[in-house]
């Protein structure tokens, strides 16, 4: 069973939240600051966040870094919640390592397609759980990704995203398809998140980044160049 955190300061938005996701059996967290839900974070362990970013006493930003900096949160999922269509927000908090957004006001049932896409595990057998690519080396049970030898410290969307191109190697892979499997995205329009993931993505990967290669119009595939 899952527990989600719900930082949120209106308490109509935290309780249909809450009765949306206990509805598909998840548990959930209520904080109503952004210093509480720091701290219930740090020690609840929640498996999933959702940050709203206008919160009293702690901004969401500001408990974003807090728990991207701490070993017992750094790498819980969190999806932020703004209040409209902000687009500088957007782009801040998911170059900060947000791995999913909503503006408000946004659909319940959208965000339960989101959460289940985020919590859902890369499932696999021990013997399949080793992908080798080129200097790549990917365990799908560990969410580790080494590149020679060397391990890249990447977030379980980012692997997420990475072991799915890379295991359609050299297939371009549309965005519409990369949104809806690795964040249950239904509609797909003006979605900066994907964009933004491959961006931290290249960068965390270096050299290798020119393995991913931007296909203008359609998405981007993976190519073993290395
Ligand atoms: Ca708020």
């Amino acid at each position: 069973m899952y527990t989600v955190l719900i930082a949120e300061d209106e308490s109509d938005i935290r309780e249909l939240i809450s009765f949306n996701l206990e509805r598909e059996s998840m548990d959930t967290l209520l904080a109503k600051d952004g210093a509480e839900a720091f701290e219930i974070a740090k020690e609840k362990g929640p498996d999933l966040i959702i940050l709203d970013l206008m919160l009293p006493k702690m901004d969401g930003f500001t408990v974003f870094k807090e728990l991207r900096l701490d070993s017992r949160t750094k790498d819980i999922p969190v999806i932020m919640l703004t209040a409209k269509a902000q687009l500088d927000d957007v782009i801040t908090g998911l170059e900060m390592g947000a791995d999913d957004y909503l503006t408000k006001p946004f659909s319940p049932k959208e965000l339960v397609l989101r959460v289940k896409a985020l919590l859902r595990r890369i499932r696999t057998t021990p013997a399949n759980s080793i992908i080798n690519s080129g200097k790549f080396r990917l365990d799908k049970n560990s969410l580790h990704c080494f590149v020679s030898g060397e391990q890249i410290d990447l977030t379980p969307t980012e692997f997420k995203l990475l072991i799915l191109m890379v295991e359609r190697e050299g297939t371009v892979q549309n965005r519409e398809d990369l949104l809806r499997e690795v964040w249950g995205y239904r509609d797909t329009a003006n979605s900066r998140t994907l964009d933004t993931h491959i961006k931290r993505l290249r960068e965390k990967l270096g050299d290798l980044s020119r393995c991913i290669e931007t296909v203008r119009g359609v998405g981007y595939q993976y190519r073993n160049i290395a």
